[in-house]
């Protein structure tokens, strides 16, 4: 069987090893991203390359280590340089005396026809039923964790004992990687829900509301992002993230990323400020401020990686928006020097704001008590 790799991006390793099993390849997920993995990503990778593809090259090498021969890396379209990411990785590969084979996913418009074309001669069950077989698997996983991270996210910022929901969440990853089935997945997913739910949490508590976004892999992976997610919510603040795995899997595979439907509705969210699709998540990051701000919520955080253009170009509109709806929005640039300690404490002082705000707006609410005779 064809040892095949992925980069690692969140918790997509759970159904592109399922993807990969299914279709006669033995998937090798590389070990977790760390120090080591940036390193040795950032050394092969051109000086100015993104962070996220310097990382994907670190996962490369460590899972070549660990025996693959086959690489596969979806592929992009729109003005970033997603679109050369799998080109540039290929040659620093090769450069650096690696032999293993890297192929780019493209986006299929919906027709699986032109994936299985893709990938054919590589996969020994190459034929239509088994990819769709496959795909329903990989999409099972991907939403089952989905559902069951919003619900974390809930969950956490109300907590008793901080750390509750996230050993729960471990457990479950665990427990849907190994799911052989729609049967299991359905189950494991009925069972980590179960979990969640009879977490004790303080009802009276009334958390912090923070939408998280910007770039897809600085907000989707929490080894380089901090564990932003878990670390927000033990501070006691309900994080809503833009973006979930699911939805990158459906836009990139199965719809066209630039005129897909949900694409269509957050351009005309994002009309009165960004007219048009920068590329990366850049559009999504000024729509879904909006949306927070329309909504509400407590405040704002962009993740995005040092030189992210599409990012860059969103984060010149965010203040204009920040103003207009009176959200607070942190922006977070991060790059293979940046280190857990300053981003800490730059959210908390965020927190410590958004808090301020929120007990002064509470105070002018309440009611003045007179004193009684
Ligand atoms: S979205 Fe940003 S980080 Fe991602 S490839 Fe494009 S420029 Fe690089």
């Amino acid at each position: 069987m064809l040892k095949t790799t992925f980069p690692h991006m969140g918790t997509l390793y759970i159904p592109m090893k399922s993807l990969l099993s299914t279709l006669g390849l033995e998937p090798v997920a590389p070990p977790p991203t760390s120090q080591r993995t940036i390193a040795i990503g950032t050394k092969l990778a051109p000086e100015f390359a993104c962070l996220p593809l310097k990382v994907n090259l670190g996962n490369y090498v460590e899972a070549i280590a660990d025996g693959a021969e086959l690489i596969m890396m979806a592929g992009g379209v729109g003005p970033c340089r997603f679109g050369y990411y799998s080109q540039v990785q290929r040659e620093a590969l090769a450069e650096a005396g690696y032999r293993a084979e890297l192929i780019t996913l493209e986006a299929p418009n919906a027709d699986l026809r032109e994936l299985l074309r893709a990938i054919k001669k590589y996969i020994p069950r190459h034929n239509l039923s088994a990819l769709f077989q496959a795909l329903h698997m990989f999409w099972k996983k991907a939403e089952a964790i989905d559902v069951f991270d919003r619900l974390a996210n809930r969950i956490r910022a109300k907590e008793q004992a901080p750390g509750s929901a996230s050993l729960i969440q471990n457990r479950f990853y665990r427990a849907i990687d190994n799911a052989a089935t729609l049967n299991d997945i359905k189950a494991v997913l009925d069972t980590g829900i179960q979990e969640l739910q009879a977490i004790p949490i303080d009802q009276e508590r009334k958390p912090l509301k923070v939408m998280l976004l910007g770039e897809i892999y600085m907000v989707l992976e929490p080894k380089v992002n901090f564990q932003i997610e878990r670390l927000l919510g033990e501070m006691g603040v309900e994080v809503i993230r833009s973006i979930y795995l699911s939805q990158w899997i459906r836009e990139h595979f199965f719809q066209n990323p630039i005129t897909g439907k949900s694409r269509t509705h957050l351009l005309q969210l994002a009309r009165p400020y960004l007219e048009s699709h920068v590329g990366g998540h850049g559009l999504e990051s000024v729509a879904h401020t909006i949306e927070a701000g329309v909504n509400r919520l407590d405040g704002v955080v962009q993740v995005a990686p040092f030189t992210c253009m599409p990012e860059i170009i969103a984060m010149q509109v965010i203040p204009a928006i920040s103003t207009h709806f009176s959200i607070p929005a942190l922006h977070l640039i991060i790059d293979e020097h940046s280190g857990e300690a300053g981003i800490k404490t730059r959210i908390e002082a965020f927190i410590d704001l958004l808090n301020h705000r929120k007990s002064k707006r509470q105070s002018k609410r309440e009611p003045v008590l007179t004193g009684g005779s």
